[in-house]
């Protein structure tokens, strides 16, 4: 497949060189946020400790956490609430600055208010997911809202993911479903990485490419096995969150788990605010683009179908024509991604294709 090019570069001189940062520990299962003490033992963090939770996933596990380090640690606790994210973020930077390490225990927004913090101030992070809700869990980027829609910040890759499933279970079951479906979207997003390298010669790496695959494939041949407040099902998919960040990591790109369905998330996230979730998005939008690749877009509703994640727009809320609007705007989303919907996509199609994919 990329054989071809891997030739043409062995005429060049050797200059490759690379960073991957990986997660050192990670602790997955039944009430292993009972290990936290050993995990920030284990790392030798410093002796003193930030934890950032929000409102309702402070009592969750939040407190939990806090009491378990008041013993050993200088614990301070800040709590990122629903106000304008970038302000938050600054607040929670100047409390990171005061600490020696940060502890992220929450959902998406809390997990990633920690990890940028984390990463301005220079300080290790480790992320408690108290919900499978996207692959952010374990990856350097995150995603904050702005009134120009989302932007993807660089942020602090974990040292430490501590993932309890007894509580990622007891999460509302449309979260898990939303986690799945981000991973299933690595299907597509590959798809969209490997058209890039060949028509473009965008770099490809074949390791982070079969983990992210592999990743999908786990998810997609087990989507029976995905059902609500299971610790089972939680124990699956945030193994394959955990999975395809570090897919990213290797990669040192968001490429592996990223592709146009991730675009048109975000140009919906524009359009429609606050309608559907990240990985709801993504699922959706990875039907037609799977089509677009001549794939099995049907085994990808099917399997989205199976966990309980939507597969039409009408499904988040958001009509036919705003769909539509969805992917042709799409393109305008980080242009120098490119993916199968820069290849052309004309309005006409896009609302044939909205129609024909996109049936109950
Ligand atoms: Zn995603």
């Amino acid at each position: 497949m990329s054989a071809d090019r891997i030739n043409l570069l062995r005429t060049k001189v050797f200059d490759k060189s690379k960073w991957m940062q990986l997660p050192r520990d990670v602790v997955i299962g039944h009430d292993v946020i009972e290990q936290i003490p050993a995990v920030c033992e284990d790392l030798a963090l410093g002796d003193s400790v930030l934890i950032v939770s929000g409102g309702q996933t402070r009592d969750i596990a939040g407190k939990k956490v806090e009491a378990l380090l008041a013993g050993s640690y200088d614990v301070a606790t800040f709590a990122a609430n629903d106000g304008d994210p970038l302000e938050t973020i600054r607040k929670a930077e100047a409390a990171a600055a005061e600490a020696g390490f940060v502890i992220g225990v929450g959902g998406g927004r809390v997990i990633d208010t920690a990890k940028i913090a984390s990463y301005n101030t220079d300080r290790h992070f480790i992320s408690v997911p108290t919900a499978a809700s996207h692959d952010g869990i374990a990856s350097s980027r995150a995603s904050v809202p702005t009134a120009e829609g989302n932007v993807s910040l660089a942020a602090e890759p974990p040292i430490a993911v501590v993932a309890d499933t007894a509580v990622i279970a007891s999460a509302p079951h449309r979260l898990l479903a939303s986690g799945c479906a981000d991973i299933i979207a690595n299907y597509t997003a590959i798809l969209d990485w490997e058209l890039s390298h060949r028509l473009r010669g965008e770099p490809l790496s074949e390791y982070a490419l079969t983990l992210s695959r592999m990743t999908a494939e786990i998810l997609f041949k087990n989507a029976d096995l995905i059902k609500p407040h299971s610790e089972e099902s939680a124990w699956l998919v945030t193994k394959a969150l955990v999975s395809s960040g570090v897919a990213m990591s290797i990669a040192g790109s968001s490429r592996p788990g990223s592709g146009g369905e991730h675009k048109f998330s975000h140009a919906l996230e524009k359009l429609a605010p606050g309608k559907g979730l990240h990985g709801e998005k993504c699922g959706i939008g990875a039907i037609i683009t799977m089509y677009l690749h001549g794939g099995d877009w049907e085994g990808i509703r099917d399997s989205l179908k199976k966990i309980g994640a939507p597969t039409t727009p009408a499904g988040i809320g958001v009509d036919d024509e705003t769909a539509v609007a969805a992917l042709l705007a799409a393109r305008t989303i980080r242009p120098e991604r490119f993916t199968i919907l820069d290849m052309g996509l004309t309005e006409e199609s896009a609302r044939d294709l909205v129609k024909m994919l996109y049936r109950e």
